[in-house]
């Protein structure tokens, strides 16, 4: 399984942090001999800053780890999904480096904004939701493909959500930004195929990551509880009894660009313990 990935080029988004799904599908590609684009919008940490993001130091400390682990190239770039000057700056770099792309991984995600019902949602907080997870998606795939064409096997996989298909009502922002990740995903398989790019999505449901730390402390305030019986409400509701794990989504982000998914184009496949079992 994973033959032939062996010398390729990956590029991951928001992947600057350990305990987040982008490292994790990072690690599993250098450990099958993928040479690695480690990217994440790098920011100082803030106190009360309430959402994570990598910084330049953990991203240099990951990639020589990975470097030194797994004997593949490790590149470590600065790439803020809502800018395209950051995101051609960082393109530069990689074409520089190795001279094209085969895979890329839309993995930064987010969400703004206080928990609130759609008509009532701050407008800045939406537009800011949807500019890194929706407009993001569109603007670094669209660099990514200049350097994607005449690369045989070429892929990109886009982290969607559970929430992108079945709504999340307090959640608006975040829900309808990752419908559009899936469309998006849909429409470019049927552009791409003609250039031999598949392009597939998955939808995560619950997996332990920081992103879902918040999501849990955000579950105990409305529901009045501590985290521990909010984490529980929220796994008793996985048919499979437990939140899933970060390297098993990167599994199948990996499988979805090997040539064992060769004949997989334009999917938006779920990875959620049984929490959503519609297509
Ligand atoms: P995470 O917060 O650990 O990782 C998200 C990463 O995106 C961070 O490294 C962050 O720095 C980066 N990021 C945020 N804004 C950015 C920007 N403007 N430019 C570049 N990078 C930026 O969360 P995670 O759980 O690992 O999430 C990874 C992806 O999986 C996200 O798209 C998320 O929406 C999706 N997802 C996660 C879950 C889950 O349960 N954890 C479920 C469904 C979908």
């Amino acid at each position: 399984m994973n033959d032939g990935l062996k010398g390729k080029v990956a590029l991951v988004t928001g992947a600057g942090k350990k305990n987040g799904i982008g490292f994790g599908i990072a690690e599993k590609l250098a450990s099958l001999g993928v040479h690695v684009v480690i990217s994440d919008l790098v920011v100082s940490p803030q106190e009360d800053q309430p959402i994570t993001y990598g910084s330049m130091e953990e991203m240099q400390q990951i990639a020589g780890e990975l470097q030194a682990s797994y004997g593949v190239q490790v590149l470590s770039v600065a790439l803020d999904v809502t800018s395209t000057p950051s995101i051609d700056g960082a393109m530069t770099h990689i074409n520089r480096t190795f001279g094209g792309l085969d895979f890329l991984f839309n993995n930064a995600g987010t969400v703004f904004g206080a928990p609130q019902p759609v008509h009532r949602y701050d407008e800045a907080s939406w537009i800011r939701t949807f500019d890194v997870n929706l407009h993001g998606v569109f603007r670094v795939s669209k660099a990514a493909v200049v350097l994607m064409t005449d690369r045989p096997g070429a892929a990109i996989v886009n982290i969607a959500s559970k929430a992108g298909k079945s709504p999340a009502p307090l959640n608006g922002a975040y829900a309808a930004s990752k419908a559009g990740v899936i469309m998006v995903t849909k429409v470019m398989a049927l552009e791409l195929g003609s250039q031999n790019i598949r392009v597939n999505a998955v939808c995560p449901g619950l997996i332990k990551t920081d992103l879902q730390e918040g999501n849990i402390a955000l579950k105990a305030y409305l529901w009045e509880v501590d985290a521990d019986e909010a984490e529980k409400r929220m796994t008793d509701a996985v048919p499979l009894g437990r939140m899933g794990e970060i390297n098993e989504v990167a599994d199948l982000c990996v499988y979805l660009v090997s040539g064992n998914a060769s004949y997989m184009t334009g999917q938006a496949i779920n990875i959620g313990g049984g929490l959503l079992t519609e297509a």
